[in-house]
């Protein structure tokens, strides 16, 4: 391979080069009129990213972090209350419940879908009760993309209380149940992280829900619990709001977001056809929409293919190489009491495949070979 022209993990050159002038012009219009903050364009992304999915609000907000953070302010959750996480996400699914006081608990994955267990929730919602924890939210993971089994997890949870708010950082575009992601749940979080499936160029994140008051505490959250005016204050809140200039570039982003969603999709279709005899990809269940984050597979020798993936200049990344309830500043938080021995294997097993919509067939023929071969070398 040597000479061969590197391949990037995440290609967003490949989407600038596409797009570049659109985007010079949008920033253009905000340098022209100067309201950096709350400017016309952070209103018109809000009324895009809804019509896109179909919810009744959308609040955009300074990260996905901060997306999980004001739905769980708006109900009020603090000490004493617990908030169900799968173990096995990136951290910020777990951090936003702990900063207000509140207590994670952690619950596994399904081994053969990666996301939050449905089966798991109502044994932890009784264990939770026994640490004298009042159950108060649940937070599903569209991990790598594929959306968290909404339906069954609200089965659980409605009957108990529960607001369910989704994770969909990495699956906002995809859809399940017949509805898009951002209709699934009474609270949907997305991040517009530069790597994640629609991204800006900083940080950024939305909150939908379909409830107008809802929607009007997320909004006066973000700006310091503002009441009538700047300086009326009536709920302690947060700076969490969203850059024009990011808005601007979201919205230019967005227009071409199907298209890139539905390229993302031809390019793990072919990863899974080529790959499906030596490796186990997730289920994604018939009928839903995935946006393929990562392209993630699961290898016994993960950490010899992927040395043997480096040396023939193919990047691969671990997502993620230890579950929540085993980092150590989550040690002291409950988890369900018959352990997560999935997330546990997953973490050693998981390896992620470059993945973006502007993967040409050419390129991921060379990833798919060197993929086969690292694995034959293992004897696996
Ligand atoms: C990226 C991510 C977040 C956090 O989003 P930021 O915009 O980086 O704050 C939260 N949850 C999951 C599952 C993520 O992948």
């Amino acid at each position: 391979m040597a000479g061969a022209v590197p391949i990037p993990f995440i290609d967003l050159g490949a989407q600038q080069r596409r797009i570049r002038d659109r985007i010079e012009q949008a920033i253009a219009r905000v340098l022209a009129h100067g309201q950096y903050i709350q400017g016309p364009e952070v209103a018109e992304l809000e009324g895009r990213l809804a019509a896109f999915c179909g919810a009744r609000h959308a609040v955009a907000c300074a990260s996905g972090t901060d997306a999980l953070l004001l739905p769980l302010m708006a109900l009020g959750i603090g000490p004493g209350q617990a908030v169900f996480v799968p173990s096995f996400t990136f951290v910020a699914t777990a951090e936003a419940v702990a900063l207000l006081g509140a207590t994670p608990f952690f619950v596994d994955v399904g081994d053969d879908d990666f996301l939050f267990d449905p089966e798991g929730l109502a044994p932890a919602i009784d264990e939770a009760r026994r640490l004298g924890l009042e159950p108060r939210a649940v937070i599903p993971v569209d991990l790598f993309g594929h959306p968290a089994d909404y339906c069954a997890i609200e089965a659980v949870a409605a009957p108990q209380g529960l607001c369910v708010i989704a994770d969909a950082a990495q699956g906002f575009g995809g859809a399940r149940h017949g509805r898009r992601v951002g209709t699934l749940a009474g609270f949907t979080a997305t991040s517009f992280f530069p790597a994640k499936p629609l991204g800006c160029y900083g940080d950024g994140g939305a909150i939908f829900t379909d409830d107008p008051e809802r929607a009007a505490v997320l909004t006066s959250l973000r700006v310091h619990g503002q009441g009538a005016n700047r300086y009326d204050t009536v709920r302690v809140g947060i700076n969490g709001r969203l850059d024009t200039l990011q808005a601007a570039i979201l919205i230019e982003k967005l227009a071409i977001f199907e298209d890139e969603i539905a390229a993302r999709n031809r390019v793990a279709v072919r990863y899974s056809e080529a790959l499906r005899d030596v490796a186990q990809m997730p289920r994604v269940v018939p009928g839903a929409v995935s946006t393929w984050a990562q392209y993630t597979v699961r290898l016994k020798h993960r950490d010899a293919v992927a040395a043997a993936l480096k040396t023939r200049q193919v990047p691969t990344a671990i997502h993620y190489p230890k579950p929540l309830h085993l980092q150590s500043a989550y040690l002291g938080f409950p988890r369900s009491s018959g352990g997560l021995p999935v997330a546990e294997r997953m973490a050693g097993e998981v390896l992620s495949l470059p993945m973006h919509p502007y993967l040409e067939p050419l390129v991921q023929d060379r990833i798919i070979s060197a993929v086969r071969e690292a694995i034959r070398e293992q004897g696996a």
